[in-house]
């Protein structure tokens, strides 16, 4: 392990603290009641700065489309224009779930290793879970003011591909195949990649600057399938409704009663996947119940859903006048399938951490992700950390150590594939 003195020693990490705080201050929530794409205007600001920033250092292939995808393209160094193209993505929008207007970041220089104030009695404290900050003191480490999110998800990680991309393009000499680099709107929409123009990428793989803790390379996410199911019963006077009435509420009921209770969001997780019972309406005549299905395996996710159907089987044996119809409906899919028909994609990451001094690991995403979909549509996409702690909250901070890192892990990332045949 490196020393957090010597990583604050490195040349980037006060442009890293800086690009964080600058890009954090441009406010670019997003929203998820809105369709559109980007769901909110705001989003615009920061994707138009580094528009301008991208052709400051002197590239002349950088688009931003109708819907906020900004592609720069990054020419290979010289020697190196036979190696596979890679992309380098982060997202511009920041969770809605915490006000992030007008966030006031602040860098703490020679953190002490105790409680942060923030500010607006709000305090970060390393004993109350956050074992990873008690670890940072003599960092240098980035905080909002208490009243918003700091939006380290995702500026973090746009400022280490900033960061990267500003060193190698500096040191030509330094092995780089070419790069696409890729900000997008709307992740934490979950919409960010319905309009996502695939077909401007030639990327042979594809990388994701949005995981948090150091050494963290997430290759893995859930399946997801969201399961309607809906019951008919009969229903008739129920002054008179003795042997003749199939009651779709109960029946509902008895279906919900049966799910393991073992196997919840509530009780499960690590690799464990679960059941969740997410909605349910209805009357006497019909009911209707939404089920959520959350299993990293595929053969984990049929017996879910075999197990569905053997429930709803029970509740029709139980109600012999009703009836059970399921609907099941995939939502996304584990990308360590796809992953794993090019091992070399995570394996390079995890390489390139190693080499850079972090301590590589890999972790399962408990959620989708974009880089999810876009392994889906053919680009194998891994996730690695950034350094940026507390996701979605006013206790959000980040290591600046962490995120020379993860910088040295994009620059070492795009040797190996710079080398690769
Ligand atoms: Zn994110």
């Amino acid at each position: 392990m490196r020393s957090t003195p010597e990583l604050l020693s490195r040349p980037y990490a006060a442009e890293l603290a800086e690009r964080l705080m600058r890009y954090a201050k441009i406010e670019t929530a997003s929203d998820h009641h809105v369709e559109a794409i980007p769901s909110t205007q705001c989003q615009w600001d920061l994707a138009r700065l580094l528009v301008e920033e991208l052709k400051g250092l002197g590239l002349a292939e950088v688009t931003l489309d109708e819907h906020c995808y900004l592609i720069a393209r990054v020419p290979a160094a010289p020697g190196c224009e036979g190696a596979p193209a890679i992309g380098l993505m982060a997202h511009l929008d920041t969770s809605s779930d915490v006000s992030g207007k007008d966030v006031r970041p602040r860098l703490i220089r020679g953190y002490d290793g105790g409680p942060v104030e923030l500010g607006h009695g709000y305090v970060l404290d390393p004993s109350q879970d956050n074992p990873d900050l008690a670890a940072k003191a003599g960092d240098s480490i980035v905080v909002s003011d208490g009243s918003t999110l700091l939006g380290g998800d995702d500026k973090a990680g746009i400022a280490e591909i900033m960061a990267a991309l500003r060193h190698l393009l500096a040191h030509p000499e330094l092995p780089r195949g070419p790069l696409e680099i890729v900000f997008t709107p709307d992740e934490e929409t979950g919409k960010g990649m319905n309009l996502f123009p695939q077909g401007k990428l030639s990327a042979a793989a594809c990388y994701t600057l949005d995981g948090s803790r150091t050494g963290e390379v997430e290759a893995e996410c859930f399946n997801a399938r969201t399961v309607k199911a809906r019951f008919t019963g009969r229903s008739i006077h129920i002054g008179y409704a003795r042997g003749k009435l199939a009651n779709a509420v109960s029946m509902a009921a008895s279906f919900v009663s049966m799910l393991p209770r073992s196997e919840a969001p509530e009780s499960t997780d690590g690799w464990f996947g679960y059941y969740c019972a997410h909605e349910i309406s209805g009357s006497l005549d019909s009911a209707e119940v939404t089920v959520f299905l959350r299993d990293f395996k595929a053969e984990g996710m049929e017996r879910r859903v075999e197990a569905l159907r053997a429930l709803a089987k029970a509740v029709e044996a139980q109600f012999p006048l009703g009836s059970v119809e399921l609907e099941v409906n995939k939502s996304y899919s584990n990308m360590r399938e796809k992953l794993d028909e090019r091992p070399e994609v995570l394996e390079r990451a995890l390489e390139a951490a190693r080499l850079a001094g972090a301590e590589p690991y890999v972790k399962p995403i408990r959620g989708g992700t974009d880089g999810a979909r876009l392994t889906e549509m053919g680009i194998p996409t891994p996730n690695i950390f950034t350094g940026a702690y507390n996701y979605h909250s006013r206790f959000e901070w980040v290591s600046v150590s962490d995120m020379v890192l993860a910088t040295e892990t994009i620059i070492e990332l795009v040797g190996l594939w710079a080398k690769a045949k």
